[in-house]
């Protein structure tokens, strides 16, 4: 008997159907004696629609009025599944973000979590009551309703189950658990028993979107034992954890492919000291993320610096360069959206460098072309078209698991 943490995302929770199979996983849990406190995501596009909803009002919505709208997504969901519940005959409360504790920054559509005051999930689990919480929001000290950024349920249930010590955080979700690749997209994928906490957080920070990069982040700094499994197959799913078992071994855990990407490049800039200083000093100013960063070598005095952001900050960052063409003295900026990053991620690999021959051989034989490297101790990644996106992943995946227990 413990308390356990279940999140359920919104595939899981998109009709009737699935919101009476949610009811009955969570019943099933507190009849075995547990406490439960489950998490939920809007029903399926919901979020997406509201976003579309929005746009056609005022394509320029502050973002806190979108917060405040992106916010009742959950609230359907949770209301919805404490029905189910109820009609079920256990007893059930559902609570929203602010209702439960969560505090955030004031960063609207990407706020982070302060803390979570959790007195009032405390005192209904006390009563012996089924608690379901509204993932993805929070409160800022203004009172006003914060979103945690796009996938943000993950960390909200990370956050409880870290703050109520819970034995375990359950993610559940529309595939078994956390495979090699996305079985989407990747024939071939295989499921992973398990994953540390280190290698799930490059996949799900390089795109795998099955976990929320902050969830992981959280997971590991709080210890929460987390595991990601399916809603509809019952089966066992993923345990993501400090040390896995065949961490000793070198080997590939995973490819991630992220979608999300546009490339910047000052073309022309002068080839002296402190020109890379004044370009990202510009991009932080402008709270713009930068990922990976490639520099040419300098000739006739002039040198390009190209670096990817994520593609809603293209435009910005754009703008903000052609700002200051005088001041960098550059010739021009061209940008390309029509991008993707493809990486893999392992432990081990910077001591290994047959690692990046093997996955640049694959893209080779497949005629991909690679517009940019990075690496780091546990991942390699390399940017292609968009168009070859799932191909390149396709490949590198065959390179590396074209047989059970050979890489
Ligand atoms: P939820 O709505 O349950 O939060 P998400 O859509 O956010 O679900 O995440 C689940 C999806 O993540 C899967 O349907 C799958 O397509 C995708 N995915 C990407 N990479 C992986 C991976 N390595 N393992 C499992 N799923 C992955
Ligand atoms: N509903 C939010 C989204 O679609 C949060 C989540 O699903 O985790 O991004
Ligand atoms: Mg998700």
């Amino acid at each position: 008997m413990g308390l356990i943490v279940q999140k359920f995302g919104g595939s899981s929770v998109a009709d009737a159907d699935r919101i009476r199979n949610v009811a009955r996983i969570i019943t099933e849990t507190y009849r075995r004696g547990h406490k439960v406190v489950a998490v939920l995501s809007a029903q399926g596009d919901t979020t997406d629609d509201l976003i579309a909803k929005a746009a056609e009002i005022n394509p320029n919505a502050s973002r806190r009025e979108m917060d405040m709208l992106l916010s009742t997504g959950e609230q359907i969901s949770c209301s919805l599944c404490a029905m189910a519940i109820e009609a079920m005959g256990y007893p059930v409360i559902s609570l929203t973000g602010w209702q439960a504790g969560f505090r955030t920054n004031s960063a609207y559509g990407d706020a982070r979590i302060k803390r979570v005051d959790v007195e009032r999930v405390l005192t209904e689990l006390d009563k012996n009551t089924i608690v379901i919480v509204t993932g993805f929001q929070g409160i800022n000290k203004y009172d006003d309703i914060t979103t945690l950024g796009r996938g943000g349920s993950d960390t909200s249930a990370v956050a409880l189950a870290a703050v109520l010590q819970a034995d375990l955080c359950q993610i559940f979700t529309d595939v078994d658990g956390v495979y090699t690749a996305d079985p989407r997209h990747v024939t071939g994928a295989r499921m992973l028993e398990e994953i540390t906490y280190d290698e799930m957080l490059e996949l799900a920070t390089l795109g795998a979107q099955v976990l929320h990069n902050r969830s992981v982040e959280m997971a590991k700094r709080y210890g929460v034992n987390l595991e990601v499994l399916s809603s509809f197959s019952g089966k066992p799913g993923t345990k993501v954890k400090e040390v896995a078992k065949t961490m000793e071994k070198l080997h590939v855990s995973g490819v991630a492919c992220d979608k999300n990407v546009a490339r910047l490049a000052v073309v022309g800039l002068p080839d002296e000291p402190g020109i890379a200083f004044k370009i990202f000093s510009l991009m932080a100013k402008e709270n713009v993320n930068v990922d990976i960063i490639l520099q040419s070598i300098g000739r006739h005095n002039t040198k390009d610096i190209s670096f990817t952001v994520g593609k809603q900050d293209m435009e910005r960052a754009k703008q903000a360069l052609e700002a200051r063409k005088e001041a960098l003295g550059f010739d021009h900026v061209d940008v390309n959206d029509a991008i993707a990053k493809v990486s893999i991620v392992g432990a081990g690999m910077i001591h290994n460098p047959g690692v990046a021959a093997k996955m640049f051989e694959a893209l080779y034989n497949a005629a991909i072309n690679i517009h940019m490297i990075a690496t780091s101790e546990i991942k390699i990644s390399v940017l292609v078209d968009l168009s070859e996106a799932d191909r390149a992943a396709q490949v590198i995946h065959d390179r590396f698991f074209h047989e059970v227990g050979v890489q």
